[in-house]
């Protein structure tokens, strides 16, 4: 009896500190991304195998979720739910500035980490629907975006430069990015936007069916742009996409930025080594999507709103990388 009490109390002692000595509990953290055949879903991907490749070290496991993008992220990140999001910019201003989703509840407790790769507000529509301008949406099917994703806000902002009213002038949808495509080749949509960096799964998917299909220039962006502070002329690269029949190689639009966000309470150990290794180990980073191709140590520290989270200035002002915070 007094044997087994003994392996009861060795068991009991094992299962209450199972890695005895100096080691670490390992944290657990969470990055909601987007749908699957988005960027942002790989992005996840790629800042966890940066992060966990040094698990040991760091005592961190990072995981990514697929989710209903921006807003939902910011969202989930504020109310403990997830540990750390991406975002777009304009998402992350008119959260901490309690704007749009946000108005009058702003989300003083989000934190900026860094800014990832561009992202354009991406019109694609089938040819046979006649729509080659913003314009050409009045009386057709359109999905603008499902609610919790960063691309409704753009979708609405595209609609005001045209002159168009949602609830009147477009049939609306509010399907997810990730069906979207599949609803343009079954001909249940006439266009959808998305706001997504480019090469991505889901433009691919679209251009990859029957049904002839090209993204719709968006050129004459100025109004918007004296409107909405975070918003930038870009251009989406026709070469991604061969099945385009676009005749441009560049089809001008406006867009944002990806951004990584996390909130106030984060440890900042767990951001330091988040920040350290993606900025670290930069070159290897920028190959895990051709989305990345842009991306500097300078530039990924602009078009940021909310404040910098301590854990991630830490590292740029080790690194002298600070001065390039324009706030
Ligand atoms: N920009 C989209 C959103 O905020 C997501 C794009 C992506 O998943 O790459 O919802």
């Amino acid at each position: 009896m007094k044997k087994f009490l003994m392996v009861i109390a060795v068991l009991a002692l094992f299962f209450t500190f199972p890695f005895s000595g100096s080691a670490k509990r390992v944290k657990f953290i969470t990055i909601g991304t987007g749908g699957v055949t988005g960027v942002y879903y790989p992005t996840g991907g790629a800042i966890c195998r940066m992060v966990n490749k040094k698990s040991k070290e760091y005592h961190i496991k990072c995981t990514v979720e697929s989710t209903a993008g921006s807003v939902y992220n910011i969202n989930a990140v504020m109310s403990g739910d997830l540990d750390f999001g991406i975002c777009q910019s304009d998402r992350q201003y008119q959260a901490y500035y309690g704007l749009k989703e946000w108005k009058g509840h702003p989300q003083k407790n989000l934190r900026a980490i860094f800014a990832i790769h561009p992202e354009s507000v991406t019109l694609i529509a089938t040819d046979k629907s006649g729509i080659w301008s913003l314009k050409d949406l009045k009386g057709k099917r359109v999905a603008i975006g499902n609610p919790g994703s960063g691309q409704l806000g753009n979708s609405r902002d595209a609609l005001w430069l045209a002159g168009l009213d949602e609830k009147k002038d477009i049939k609306a949808f509010y399907i997810k990015a990730v069906e979207a495509a599949e609803a343009l080749q079954n001909d249940r949509i006439d266009a959808y936007f998305y706001t997504v960096g480019h090469p991505n799964g889901s433009i691919k998917e679209a251009t990859a069916g029957r049904i002839k299909v090209h993204i719709v220039p968006i050129p004459n962006v100025e109004p918007l742009l004296k409107k909405f502070p975070y918003y930038a002329k870009t251009y989406i690269p026709k070469k991604f996409y061969p099945n385009l029949t676009n005749k441009e190689d560049m089809i001008p639009t406006f867009g944002v930025k990806a951004t990584f966000v996390t909130r106030a309470d984060m440890p900042d150990d767990v951001v330091y080594a988040i920040v350290k290794e993606v900025f670290d180990n930069l070159e290897t980073f920028k190959k895990l999507h051709p989305a990345y191709a842009v991306l500097t140590k300078k530039n990924m520290l602009e078009g940021l709103s909310a404040p910098i989270h301590p854990g991630a200035m830490k590292y740029y002002k080790e690194h002298g990388l600070d001065k390039y915070l324009k706030r």
